[in-house]
């Protein structure tokens, strides 16, 4: 399940760019929590807690099949049932059998990008079944039928006044026009009863720990302890990386995760679920499901070019430094995973050649590397996908991008590489760019099939001289300016 339909993006892209709401909560997003994060880490007493956190993710990843064993085994200890999804059908067909047995009418959900990955919201909705957000910003998006925008803040492309008119429009609240009241607690009481009544919780996973068969989950705003403990069912959606193997391993991630998302020592809420209601327990729910899903991650697994990307805690931080997510937004990435973990991510789950644009308009500026909690190496992995893109890979179903840009690329290099000729046709292009530019050291308009290179850019026209002609003038005939023999 993907948002492509219909959808691309630069299209995407330039309304991001245009939308002055957004602009202007992006750069506060930056500001704030970008930098914040940066300082963070460079001011904390436990300066090795990042690589650490970074071994034990990718020991865990090297061992992962013992385990999530061990964790099923735990939760199914506890009295709770562990599924294995292959695909996202497949956990989208268990969860509908498990409301279908449970004569579920009512599911109320936490915030889940595995939920969104799968489609699970518009099966239950097939399944006449109302599924109700609980998170503030994902009943946001819930109400205003748009797509979240950020792994934290999911509704950051809407202002409080946007927010506040759909409020007045679809809870009938009279608001103040400019400056809504406590949105939140429009929110609650709209909800509360709601998620008293509803018979199924759907939440996703922080991190699950296998040492003590039980998922945490964490939130600032009590929602998940109500979705978690108040229906009959929980049933939580994990992708399979995202486990600790011991709770040492699994205090530490959680500490980086609440300080990479929101410079949080820890959340105002952690839950930890997993197992039924034992009798004596005040609460919890009467059937625990813990679904564990593949959907094309098992692959990303066995390539070790791209493993690395499974140590991700979805934190949101890279999110908050990237430049180009920093000026586009979320939405153009056409995924719930957006930002420069989404450009990674997004073409390894759903299709290197469908997301090809998120590979190739990244920066690689190296900032999502610098900010990661797990020090993700991203820029390295994205110039692997383009690598893939220039020149096809039949174990990724990926086949060359642009044919066309491939062959100026390939005439490019026979050329550069046979001097003599290079210099010949610099020499032609020079003269032959001149009735139609002048003298102009930038072009802004190309013709033919070279008009894309000028939608987004400039482009330098040829110099009269070539810069090898000028430094040999300067410094002498096969001399360096280090004095070295030129070879
Ligand atoms: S790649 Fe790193 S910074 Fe980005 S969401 Fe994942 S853990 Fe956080």
């Amino acid at each position: 399940m993907t948002l492509q339909a219909g959808r691309n993006y630069r299209e995407e892209a330039s309304k991001g760019l245009d939308n002055d709401c957004l602009q202007k909560s992006l750069k506060k997003l930056q500001n704030n929590f970008g930098k914040g994060a940066m300082e963070y880490w460079a001011s904390m007493t436990d300066s090795g807690l990042r690589d650490r956190a970074k071994n034990t993710r990718m020991e865990t990843l090297a061992n992962l099949d013992v385990v999530l064993s061990t964790l099923a085994e735990n939760v199914e200890k506890a009295g709770g049932h562990v599924y294995f999804a292959k695909t996202a059908e497949d956990a989208v067909n268990y969860c509908l059998r498990v409301a279908a047995k449970n004569d579920v009418e009512t599911v109320v959900k936490s915030k889940s990008m595995t939920s969104a990955e799968i489609g699970l919201d518009a099966a239950l909705k097939g399944s006449d079944i109302e599924v109700l957000e609980t998170d503030l910003g994902e009943y946001i998006i819930q109400l205003a039928e748009d797509q979240a925008s950020h792994t934290i803040a999911p509704c950051i492309h809407l202002n409080r006044s946007q927010i506040g008119r759909l409020f007045e429009e679809k809870l009938a609240v009279a608001l103040h026009r400019r400056y809504p009241p406590n949105l939140p607690d429009c929110q609650k009481s709209t909800l509360r009863h709601k998620m008293l009544d509803a018979d199924m919780g759907i939440t996703g996973c922080n991190i699950a720990c296998a040492e003590t068969g039980r998922i945490s989950l964490v939130s600032n705003e009590g929602n998940i302890r109500m979705v978690t403990t108040m229906p009959r069912v929980h049933v939580a959606l994990m992708g399979l990386e995202r486990v600790a193997a011991t709770m040492e391993d699994h205090q530490g991630l959680l500490q980086l995760l609440t300080q990479g998302a929101a410079l949080q020592k820890l959340s105002t809420y952690v839950s930890f679920a997993g197992g039924k209601r034992l009798a004596g327990d005040p609460d919890g729910p009467e059937e625990f499901h813990l679904v564990v899903i593949d959907n094309g991650r098992s692959k990303i697994l066995g390539d070790n070019a791209f493993r690395e990307v499974l140590a991700c805690i979805r934190c949101g931080a890279c999110l908050n430094i990237c430049p180009v997510y920093g000026r586009i937004g979320g939405h153009a990435y056409l995924s719930p995973y957006s930002g420069p973990v989404g450009a990674v991510v997004s073409p390894l789950l759903f299709g290197i050649n469908q997301y090809a644009d998120l590979c190739k308009g990244e920066s690689l500026c190296g900032a999502c590397l610098d900010i990661c909690p797990v020090k993700i190496d991203l820029p390295r992995m994205l110039l692997e996908l383009r690598y893939k893109l220039a020149y096809g890979d039949r174990k990724w179903q990926t086949r060359k991008h642009d044919r066309g840009e491939a062959l100026v690329f390939k005439l490019w290099r026979i050329s550069i590489a046979a001097g003599p000729l290079y210099r010949l046709a610099l020499r032609c292009g020079y003269w032959m760019q001149r009735p139609l530019f002048g003298r102009k050291s930038l072009l802004s308009i190309l013709p033919g099939p070279a008009k894309r290179w000028c939608a987004d850019r400039d482009m330098p026209s040829l110099a009269g001289e070539p810069f090898s002609r000028r430094w040999k003038k300067r410094h002498g005939k096969g001399r360096t300016q280090h004095g070295v023999k030129d070879g």
